[in-house]
Parts: C-alpha cells; sequence; structure tokens
C-alpha cells in the first residue's frame, strides 16, 4: 500500500414530461399545434412533463427516456451504506402516463432546432412547437489518464445511480476489514455538491457495524466543501475524526490539484503532485459537463454547460430549446435534484404560457440538500430563491443551515424530514 501526501500541498482539515399519437409514434405527420417533446425523463424533464400537462392538459406532451427505470441519485448512498435497497429508489413511468404524457423509450441522438424535430435512435423523429431538455451529467473522461467510461465498469463513479452503485456496493462488501476505501471527489461545478461527503459518512457508517479496522481517504481536489463544518462536526462525533483513529481523512488540495491518473488494474490513483495512494476499493468521481445530447444539439457553451434565460430556461443558443436541471446554467442555484425539481416546474409553467401566447411570470425557486451523516444524525442546506429584477441571477432571497449547535433531538429530526423529503419529491414527480 503506498501513501504518500504532502502535507504543503493537501490539506488535512483542522481536526484533523394525452399525446394525441399512439406511444412510440411519431408526432411530426400531425401538423402545428401545441407539442413539446421533453428529451430525458430524470428529475428535471420528468417534473417537467407532468406540470405541463397540469397547467394545460390540451399541450401534447412527449418524454423521450432512454431508460425504462429511473434510479434516483439521492438516497443512492444510503444503498451503499445498506441502509436502503437499490429497488427503493427506483421509479417507473406509469404515473406519468396517467397524467396523460405519451412516454417513450429511446435514445435522443439529435434535437434540429431550425426544423424543431427530435431525432431518437430507434428511427424515429418528433415534430415540437417548444422542446425542453433536462439530460442530466456527463463526464469529461478526458481529465483522468486510465479513467474512461471502460474503466468505469471496473472502478464505480456512482454518480448516475442504479448498475454504477449496484458495483461499488457490492465492492465495498467484498473489501475486507482493515481495507482502504478511496473517494475521488470532481472539480467544481459538479451535481450535488455534497453528494461525495454524504458517501464518505454512509460508507463509513457501514464499515464502522462491519468493518471497523478499515478507512477512507477522500483525495479532494477543491480546499473546501459544502456543509463542511457541519460534516466534519459528525465525523468527529462518530468516526473519530482528527484523531489517529479516525475511519475518515480527508485531504484537501488548496491548488486545486484532483486526480490525474489511475491505474485500474493495482487500484492505483496518483495526485495531480506525483503523489500516489493505493486502494482497496476506488470511487473515482470525474469532473463534469452537461449531458450529450446539449452538446450534439448545439446548447452548450465553452464551459460545457447550457447558457439559458432564467425567467423562461429557453436556450440562449437557440430559441423555442429549453434546458433545465444539472446541463443548464442556472446562475445562482446548485446543480441538485430538488432545483432540477423546481426548476421544472418553472419551466413547464413559463412553457404553457408562451404557447398560450402569454408571458411567462416572475419565477421562485426552492432547494433542499439533506444529508444522513450517521444513523438519527441528519443535516441540511435549504434556500428560496427569485429571479434578481434584472434577470441575471437566480438569488436567494431566505434560507440557512442545521446549526453547528442542533441537538441530537434536532439531528434526529433532520433525518426523519431527509427521508419525509424523499418520499415527497418521487411523488411529485413520477406520480
Ligand atoms: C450521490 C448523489 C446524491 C444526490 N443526492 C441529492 C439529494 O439528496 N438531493 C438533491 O436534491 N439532489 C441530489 N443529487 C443530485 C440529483 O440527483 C441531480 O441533481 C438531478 O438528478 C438532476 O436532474 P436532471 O434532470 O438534470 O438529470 P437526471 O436526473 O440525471 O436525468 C437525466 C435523464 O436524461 C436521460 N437522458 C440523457 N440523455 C438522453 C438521451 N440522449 N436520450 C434519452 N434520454 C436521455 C437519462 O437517462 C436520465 O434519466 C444527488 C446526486 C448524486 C450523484
Amino acid at each position: 500500500m503506498t501513501k504518500k501526501i504532502d502535507r504543503r500541498k493537501f490539506i488535512k482539515a483542522a481536526g484533523a414530461a394525452t399525446a394525441v399519437s399512439a406511444i412510440g409514434m411519431p408526432t411530426l405527420a400531425l401538423g402545428a399545434g401545441k407539442k413539446v417533446v421533453v428529451v430525458g425523463g430524470g428529475t428535471g424533464g420528468a417534473t417537467a412533463a407532468k406540470y405541463l400537462k397540469v397547467a394545460d392538459p390540451s399541450i401534447e406532451v412527449t418524454l423521450i427516456e432512454q431508460n425504462k427505470d429511473y434510479f434516483t441519485c439521492y438516497f443512492s448512498n444510503e444503498v451503499l451504506s445498506g441502509h436502503r435497497t437499490l429497488d427503493s429508489i427506483k421509479h417507473g413511468y406509469d404515473g406519468l402516463k396517467k397524467h396523460g404524457v405519451n412516454v417513450v423509450f429511446d435514445h435522443v441522438t439529435a434535437i434540429d432546432a431550425a426544423k424543431k424535430t427530435v431525432t431518437t435512435k430507434g428511427g424515429k423523429s418528433f415534430a415540437y412547437d417548444r422542446c425542453i431538455v433536462s439530460p442530466g451529467i456527463d463526464f469529461k473522461w478526458e481529465t483522468i489518464e486510465g479513467y474512461d467510461e471502460a474503466a468505469s465498469h471496473k472502478i464505480a463513479h456512482a454518480y448516475k445511480a442504479g448498475p454504477q452503485t449496484a458495483l461499488l456496493r457490492s465492492q465495498l462488501e467484498a473489501m475486507p476489514d482493515g481495507g482502504k476505501v478511496v473517494i475521488a471527489p470532481p472539480p467544481n461545478p459538479f451535481r450535488c455538491p455534497p453528494g461525495p461527503y454524504e458517501r464518505a459518512s454512509q460508507i463509513a457508517a457501514y464499515l464502522k457495524a462491519h468493518k471497523p479496522k478499515s478507512k477512507i481517504i477522500i483525495m479532494d481536489p477543491k480546499p473546501k466543501f459544502s456543509k463542511m463544518g457541519l460534516f466534519t462536526q459528525g465525523w468527529k462525533k462518530f468516526y473519530g475524526y482528527g484523531t489517529d483513529n479516525s475511519m475518515i481523512e480527508w485531504h484537501g488540495s488548496a491548488e486545486e490539484a484532483g486526480i490525474t491518473k489511475v491505474d485500474v488494474a493495482n487500484l492505483t490513483m496518483t495526485s495531480g503532485f506525483g503523489e500516489e495512494v493505493k486502494a482497496d476499493v476506488m470511487n473515482i468521481i470525474p469532473a463534469q459537463k452537461a449531458g450529450k445530447i446539449a452538446f450534439l444539439a448545439g446548447l452548450t457553451n465553452d464551459k460545457g454547460w447550457c447558457p439559458i434565460d432564467l425567467k423562461t430556461f429557453e436556450s440562449k443558443k437557440h430559441p423555442g430549446i429549453h434546458v433545465i436541471g444539472d446541463s443548464s446554467v442556472a446562475k445562482g442555484m446548485p446543480k441538485s435534484g430538488y432545483a432540477a425539481n423546481s426548476q421544472g416546474k418553472v419551466c413547464a409553467a413559463a412553457v404553457a404560457a408562451m404557447l398560450n401566447g402569454k408571458e411567462a411570470g416572475v419565477p421562485s425557486f426552492v432547494n433542499t440538500c439533506y444529508s444522513i451523516v450517521a444513523k438519527d444524525w441528519g443535516i441540511s442546506v435549504a434556500a428560496v430563491y427569485k429571479l434578481k429584477a434584472d434577470g441575471s441571477k437566480i438569488q436567494k432571497v431566505s434560507g440557512g443551515l442545521t446549526p453547528m449547535d442542533a441537538s441530537d433531538a434536532a439531528h434526529k429530526a433532520e433525518e426523519a424530514y431527509a427521508n419525509s423529503w424523499y418520499n415527497n419529491i418521487v411523488d411529485d414527480i413520477f406520480h
């Protein structure tokens, strides 16, 4: 096991969318009307599809999604700890069909902004009056030598839930007591800023109960992270953080130098400073960008994300196409499921208004991110947002964090709120 971490370079944290057509039928031949095609049936897309039908049932809404089941990323870390099953985070599309959404399972290969058509791998073409795109994220595979899509079938990123989650969980189960888990979080901006740290917490909960001699090393390309004070407080309380016997070690990089190389066969990773860390289980979360279809449709900027009008989420690159969720540059909001859900509703209302010749209203948004650090110990960050008067930014108007001096009873209540939030949001999106 090699572990050479230069303390000058790595900081150790102090304290140590009823279609007229039949399912799958192209709507292209049906002539002009109020047709919306939603690309991607994840958190943002499924919300937008449902709420378009709620806003105006006369709109033909077609949702095109490549997978028959959607696994939420939220609460996928609890699958890693064994506190949830993969089945408990799996959701289907029957609920959306009941709302009159035409659900098509296919992979979108092109969006033609001039002809206003969406084309699929299955050879179908769908005409739209407005299109909403919510394809989530893709990875910048080129940023880490040795770690590409093929390698991710051996070393999981587990940042798109489903088989990736199952892979990481099975490796944790197979690891011996006394083994080392290395987590490499991505540089900013990325989906779910607290995600890697909640993951460390959930894996620690599993190891503490089943493999107590084991360690988790977080090799972070960033000098700080979301809810850092609250996470480290919980790690101290439950996992000996800051002591020689700590189950979790966090190594942040002041120079923002992330992992540059991964040796899949030998389970070693190399930092930007040439330091090497060997692991028993590795979790690499590469740098991120908008989902591939956003690039193919010409919706991205030079940073790899989709610039939009913040009132309507209409693309600044291609009028008639709206982008929501993680792929969008929703200036002022984090890339989260609750944010994507909130944007899905705002965008649905704006698109319904625009299709009916009305002006879109001034939007408000909401976001809360819960993290469960240990059993009965939850933390959260919450905010309410409103579009700034000049339209330049989505502005936080109120919000807050779990207080550092919250009681154990308050942390227990946060865990209950987290579980309740999960039930509510999946009900809101898929039922
Ligand atoms: C570990 C982890 C924990 C998280 N925890 C939380 C949390 O506690 N709270 C929270 O609010 N958020 C959380 N998130 C973030 C949340 O999951 C995302 O922000 C959210 O899913 C973004 O929604 P989206 O619609 O942009 O993308 P997604 O939900 O990823 O949906 C994209 C969909 O588009 C489909 N798609 C993509 N391309 C195509 C194509 N070409 N053709 C057809 N279909 C396509 C995909 O199959 C997918 O279903 C977490 C994320 C992770 C990784």
